[in-house]
Order: structure tokens, then C-alpha cells, then sequence
């Protein structure tokens, strides 16, 4: 059975080709979950998502693309996206890439993912992917709020960042109020 990379997380998937973007940068297993692995980890794991095999040099040209992937989402204005893709311009002006024929499973990805970036680019939704404003957390989420004003993945990791402040409050209320109570 293929893994469900965004569920193991509790995530939904982002509604368009953008899901195979989120799924690689979900492929980690953040320290604050526990309960995954990293499926770009083992060769065996990688293999199981991937639905092919993937030798330990290919695993670490994933790795390194996905490192890449996410500096590029945290703003990093020259993410090292190294290797090489097909890339297209239609009549329309609209650019697509792929893979170069006989491409290994790293590459043939590569292609894959940067040519559903391309599209998101053009289709205005590029800017709804985004990493968990939980540092720990940094899993991809597709921000469906109105104003595109989504910061964490989930309700698990705001309530994980609002928690500390909450219980700084009320530790402030109790000074307060404890000499009233004399
Ligand atoms: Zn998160």
C-alpha cells in the first residue's frame, strides 16, 4: 500500500498537483511528532513511497533536494536547486518541466515537482504552500484561509506556540491578584 505521507502527519493534502510538493517536504519526521520516520531516511522506506527502488546516492540527492525545497518556501532568495529537467514553453507562454528521458527516481521527481511549482505559479496558488510557523514543526500545509494568512500546519501547533503565552498570563493574573486575596 502506498504511505500517505501528509495523513501520517494528520495533514490534508493541498487540492492540485501541488500534493507531490507538500509530500516530499512531509517525507521528514519532525522531533515535536514522535511517532514518524523520515521516509528519505532508509532506502527500504523511500522505495515504499516512491513505488520504486532508490540506491543510497539517489537518497541523498533527494535529501538534498528537499532541503532545498524548503529554504526556497523560507525565503531563501538562491536555494542551491542543482541537477538537471526539461524545461518547456508552450505557445500560450506557459512553462512546464520534466525529467530527461532514462532519469533515476531523484530526477524523474525533480521533474515531477518542479513542474507542478511552474503551474501553481501560473495558476496563482504557489503562495498558498507554506511551512509550519512551529519551527520545530516545519511541515508543509496549503493555507485555504481567505486572506492567506495561515501560519501553522495545524490547530496542534498553534495551541503548542499560544500555550506558552497563555500560561505566562496567568501566571502574571496570579501575582496580581494574590495580594487582594490577603
Ligand atoms: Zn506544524
Amino acid at each position: 500500500m502506498p504511505i500517505d505521507v501528509n495523513a501520517r502527519h494528520g495533514l490534508d493534502d493541498a487540492p492540485s498537483g501541488l500534493v507531490i510538493v507538500q509530500e516530499l517536504l512531509n517525507t521528514t519526521a519532525p522531533k515535536p511528532w514522535e511517532d514518524t520516520v523520515d521516509l528519505l531516511g532508509r532506502a527500504e522506506d523511500a522505495a515504499e513511497w516512491l513505488g520504486r527502488e532508490v540506491s543510497e546516492a539517489e537518497l541523498a540527492e533527494l535529501r538534498e533536494f528537499r532541503d532545498s525545497l524548503r529554504q526556497l518556501l523560507h525565503g531563501d532568495a538562491h536555494p542551491p536547486l542543482r541537477g538537471s529537467v526539461r524545461i518547456t514553453v508552450d505557445e500560450a507562454g506557459q512553462a512546464s518541466a520534466s525529467a530527461l528521458s532514462g532519469a533515476g527516481p531523484a530526477e524523474e521527481l525533480r521533474g515531477r515537482v518542479l513542474n507542478q511549482i511552474l503551474v501553481a505559479q501560473a495558476r496563482g496558488d504557489w503562495t498558498r504552500l507554506k511551512l509550519c510557523a512551529f519551527e520545530a514543526c516545519d511541515l508543509a500545509f496549503f493555507d485555504l484561509s481567505r486572506n492567506r494568512s495561515g501560519r501553522w500546519c495545524s490547530a496542534r501547533c498553534a495551541n503548542r506556540i499560544n500555550l506558552p503565552k497563555s500560561r505566562e498570563r496567568r501566571r502574571v493574573t496570579g501575582v496580581v491578584s494574590g495580594p487582594e486575596a490577603c
